[in-house]
């Protein structure tokens, strides 16, 4: 395994360190557990991917044979995209999509915000990592405001008309926070099409939005190796065969997680845990001269509302079509009615999933 950051940082739970209610050590874990299973672990990037000689090219110089290449890298921040918005933007108007520094620097300006300030969270068109992810940061930022700074306010500026788990999302803004939390949508102009950092300025078709503290999520697209090794096609993303996961565009190199496009999967670390699971056994197969068998794979996302009040939404997907598709009626969300006692058991469950993906993966 080629990893350079000798720590991971979880975004799932990240927007629960953002709002005040968790430490961010909780998301953070070591690559100990997984030496310890004989995996060799090279602290170190992977560069160059050559797909006709099967190496991978490291920073510090080694190379690496290859039957099979499994890729995982992630995300990339479009940069070219967002007019105003690159690096130095960010660490003025924050992120907070790679879960780490971003994450503090955003907590941090929410802390320094007087009380009757105006955070806005602009969010980004489809596909981005987790879909529910904005509009959990929102309903947080927004509990922290209500108990914090309880004259401030928050709008967020949508790309889209629509959004997941949005009437449970907007049900739940009604009841806790009424008057304090504004959602608009790309058609009511909440598309925003510039920034400028410094006086902390948004841009979007119909008006300009000035923040005491900006969130801009901006287009993403797989992580930058994926564009190297040949496997991204012109969408940033990557192709695969979902029955192993294999790109449609380099034989021998398969793509998981975010990086790929898992046709009705959402990008999540519980559908990419699923599709590592199926990569690796398609591997086994094809190593071993056998046709991988068609998968069935699952996704759960939860998302926190308030650190009681917790939603869900599920999928099964199979193979229809040559993509993967939802199998009819096997998914749902959570129930629009539901009573507090069910909100609070889904955000133990929410807790309960992160604990078990954590060890799962990290030991
Ligand atoms: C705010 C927020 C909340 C979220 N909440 C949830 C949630 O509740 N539930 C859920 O399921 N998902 C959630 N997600 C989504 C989840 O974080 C991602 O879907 C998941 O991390 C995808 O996993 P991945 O392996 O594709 O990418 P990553 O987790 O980003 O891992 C990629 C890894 O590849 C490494 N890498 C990249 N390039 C190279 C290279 N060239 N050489 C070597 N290594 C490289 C990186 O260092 C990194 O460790 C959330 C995301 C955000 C932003």
């Amino acid at each position: 395994m080629v990893e350079p950051n000798p720590v991971f940082t979880a975004c799932p739970f990240s927007n629960a360190v953002i709002a005040g209610l968790r430490d961010i050590a909780m998301q953070r874990f070591g690559y100990d557990a997984i030496r310890a299973e004989e995996i060799s672990v090279a602290a170190d990037q992977a560069k160059l991917v050559d797909g006709q000689s099967r190496r991978v090219t490291l920073r510090g110089g080694s190379v690496l044979d290859y039957d099979r290449l499994v890729l995982a890298p992630g995300i990339a921040i479009r940069w070219d995209v967002l007019p105003g918005y690159d690096e130095v933007a960010a660490a003025m108007m924050p992120h907070a999509w790679l879960a780490g520094e971003q994450t503090l620097l955003l907590r941090r300006q929410l802390e320094a915000m007087p009380d009757g300030g105006t955070v806005v969270i602009a969010a980004p068109a489809n596909p981005f990592r987790c879909p529910p992810g904005p509009y959990e940061r929102a309903s947080l930022i927004a509990y922290y405001l209500k108990q914090s700074k309880p004259r401030s306010k928050l709008i967020v500026l949508d790309a889209k008309d629509g959004f997941s788990k949005q009437r449970l999302f907007q049900a739940a803004w009604e009841q806790l926070y009424p008057g304090l939390l504004e959602w608009v949508s790309q058609s009511n102009g909440g598309k925003v099409t510039s920034v400028d950092a410094k006086s902390r300025t948004m841009v979007t078709d119909f008006a300009t939005y000035k923040a005491d503290v900006a969130n801009i999520i901006p287009p993403q697209q797989a992580g930058t190796i994926a564009a190297i090794a040949g496997v991204a096609d012109q969408t940033g993303w990557c192709p695969i065969d979902p029955s192993s996961f294999e790109s449609r565009l380099q034989p021998n190199v398969h793509v998981i997680g975010d990086a790929a496009i898992a046709g009705a999967m959402p990008k999540s670390a519980f559908a990419a845990n699923a599709q590592a699971k199926v990569c690796a056994d398609a591997v086994a197969a094809l190593l071993h001269g056998e046709t991988p068998q068609p998968p069935k794979l699952i996704n759960t996302c939860y998302s926190l509302v308030a650190p009681d009040y917790g939603i869900s939404i599920a999928g099964v997907y199979h193979i229809a079509d040559g993509r993967l598709a939802d199998v009819g009626g096997a998914g749902g969300v959570s129930p629009l009615d539901a009573l507090p006692d069910f909100r609070a058991l889904e955000a133990s469950y929410a807790e309960a999933w992160f604990r078990t993906i954590a060890s799962e993966t990290f030991g």
